[in-house]
């Protein structure tokens, strides 16, 4: 409503700008008829003009008022008033033979006339042009839909392939019999099987569902038109449709093409649970459902959707005929994750020691587009360091720019807040390492980073994981209490620098509780369920509040233990621990190797 109001304000200030500007050009015009056909002049001028034969007319008054036209001048009618009498003038002009004449003289110029009768409208005209023109602009995008407007977005080739998309293997499995389709329809039509009129790519963000679609167009070498579901949803009710109904049509007559439409889910929202309507993005899917069930897929236009939030999408969108197909499109593994590096890292000029393969193994749960990004700041390092190549130790700091920030030089810690950071730091990694389901310590630094940390202890799984065991979690509690555990142990004291530690416990404590079914007391009942699939919302409580209040009980028994056991351990250690702190203060940055070589054989 609010931008409605907004518009219409700035409605009415155009057309009072050019209402303004029409007053003025009307009476500009209307002095200049004025001024131009009339002029006043004094009697001994008109006697000159007289003598010297110029003066065509002449009209007088018994009042000595005289009125006259002058040769070649077409436009103006002159006026004097006599200062001697009426005989003398008339002699005067008998004797240069000038008529005089009775009545009304004035310029009657037949083109000043037609030009003034017609270039009034006409000017009125190109201003009204003007007006609704810039209005329409004023009223933003959302007027100026049209035709043209998808053309845009249309790309005759792509240009990317396969081949540039790493990993996600089986979504390019299924990928590839669309390309098949598009390059050969009658193959399919033949045999009478229905075409897929569209795939739906389902994946968190960054994973490359926008490059796979991209891939197949250019893999079919077909058009590419695309747009994001965004764009379709307008201010006024019906404009989203009038641009879907555009882009089909423009894409049908490229047939056979891909129409890309990311984001989805903004137009495609279930209709249901929902409290306010939205009519125009309702209007918007009605009409993208028609579209989809009017056109006829063996003409080889393949719609590809991509979305992160499937659980939201209206089911109708997905029923057999429209997206038929699910491509999931998934965070790689580490294979993928290499693969993914080694793609990019052909694209800028790599040191021959760069080892990718640890990149990808210190990099779990990173997308495609984080991958990129890690490659990307790698160079952009380099050129800051004025190397020539990209080597291993700026990827490592392009990982960790990545993960937890740049560092931050201006932060100085006192002595005392340094060490405090090094035993937390040292209290994680000893938990990490002394536990036996914790991840292995890889690198452990006091170097504050911009994300926040004043230091941070960087863990990483032995392999790929997808099942995490009860053991697991909680020592992955315990060693995330461990830092404050440990400023408890070597200082007596606590500090604020644990909130981060805490807020993680906490969670993974109550998703133990919640949703993994690992308590006695809830035994297998699920108490809260994930809100979305692929991101991080908050989880949906499915209990009643009694229940929660229980819940509570439950996960400050689990935290208490850990933080019990952290405590316990680090107490029984703490010699080990305050060396390793020490070195750690010195040198600032360990890596894993290092840290075990100190536990084992002392610094
Ligand atoms: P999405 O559409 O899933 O959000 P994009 O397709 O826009 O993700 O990917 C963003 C960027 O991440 C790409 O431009 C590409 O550089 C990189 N990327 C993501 N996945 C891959 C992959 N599998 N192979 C190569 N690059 C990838």
């Amino acid at each position: 409503m609010d931008d409605e109001n907004k518009m219409r304000n700035k409605k009415i200030k155009v057309g009072i700008i050019y209402f303004s500007i029409i007053v003025i050009v009307l009476l500009l015009v209307n002095y200049g008829m004025n001024s131009a056909r009339n002029q006043s002049v004094a009697y001994s001028q008109f006697k000159e003009l007289v003598r010297d034969g110029r003066v065509e007319q002449v009209q007088m008054s018994a009042d000595g008022s005289i009125a006259f036209l002058v040769e070649n001048d077409n436009f103006t009618t002159y006026n004097t008033v006599a200062t001697e009498n009426l005989t003398t003038i008339t002699a005067y002009l008998e004797e240069y033979n000038v008529p005089v004449y009775n009545g009304y003289i004035a310029q009657t110029n037949i083109w000043l006339t037609l030009l003034l009768q017609l270039g009034v409208p006409v000017l009125l005209g190109i201003l009204w042009h003007f007006i609704s023109k810039s209005m329409s602009r004023g009223m933003g995008d959302a007027m100026s839909f049209g035709k043209n407007n998808a053309k845009i977005y249309a790309e005759n080739e792509t240009g990317i392939k396969f081949a540039d998309v790493a990993g996600e293997d089986e979504a390019k499995e299924s990928l590839e019999e669309i390309v098949d389709l598009l390059h050969n329809p009658q193959k399919y039509a033949a045999i009478g099987a229905k075409l897929p009129k569209g795939a739906l790519l389902v994946g968190p963000p960054g994973t490359g569902k926008t490059m796979l679609a991209k891939a197949v167009a250019g893999e079919a070498q077909v058009p590419f038109f695309s747009m994001s579901g965004s764009e379709f949803v307008q201010m006024f009710v019906g404009m989203g449709a009038a641009r879907v109904r555009d882009l089909f049509k423009q894409a049908q007559e490229k047939a056979p093409c891909i129409i890309f439409i990311d984001e989805i889910d903004a137009i495609g929202k279930s209709r249901e649970n929902s409290l306010s309507t939205n009519d125009e993005r309702e209007q918007t899917l009605n009409q993208l459902l028609t579209e989809m069930d009017g056109f006829d897929a063996s003409k080889g236009v393949v719609i590809l959707g991509a979305t992160n939030r499937p659980e939201i999408l209206d089911p109708a969108l997905l029923r057999p005929g429209r997206f038929d197909r699910r491509v999931n499109v998934e965070i790689p593994d580490y294979l993928g994750r290499l693969a993914i590096l080694e793609v990019h890292a052909k694209k800028v000029r790599m040191s021959s020691n760069v080892n990718l393969a640890a990149i990808a193994k210190t990099t779990p749960g990173a997308s495609g587009a984080d991958l990129a990004n890690i490659i990307n700041e790698g160079a952009l390092l380099a050129v800051r360091k004025g190397r020539n190549a990209v080597e291993q130790w700026d990827l490592e700091e392009a990982l960790e720019v990545v993960i937890a920030g740049k560092v931050k030089k201006d932060r100085v810690l006192s002595p005392k807040e340094k060490q405090a950071v090094s035993y937390h730091e040292v209290g994680h990694a000893f938990l990490a390492h002394v536990l036996p389901y914790a991840n292995e310590v890889h690198k452990i630094t006091i170097i504050p980073r911009t994300k926040g940390a004043l230091g941070y202890t960087m863990q990483l799984p032995g392999e790929e994981k997808y099942l995490v065991t009860r053991e697991e979690m909680e020592d992955e509690i315990a060693v995330a209490l461990g830092g404050r555990a440990a400023e408890e142990v070597m200082l007596g004291q606590v500090s604020s620098g644990a909130s981060n530690d805490i807020e993680r416990a906490t969670e993974t404590a109550r998703r133990m509780v919640t949703m993994y079914g690992m308590t006695d007391r809830f035994d297998m009942v699920g108490l809260e369920s994930p809100s979305g699939t692929y991101l991080d919302g908050r989880p949906v409580r499915k209990c009643s509040e009694a229940t929660e209040k229980a819940i509570d009980d439950e996960i400050l028994m689990i935290i208490k233990k850990q933080h019990e056991r952290a405590l316990k351990i680090l107490l029984e250690n703490r010699e080990k621990v305050n060396e390793v702190a020490q070195y750690l203060l010195e040198k600032e940055t360990i890596t894993g190797d290092e840290f075990k070589k100190i536990l084992a054989e002392g610094v």
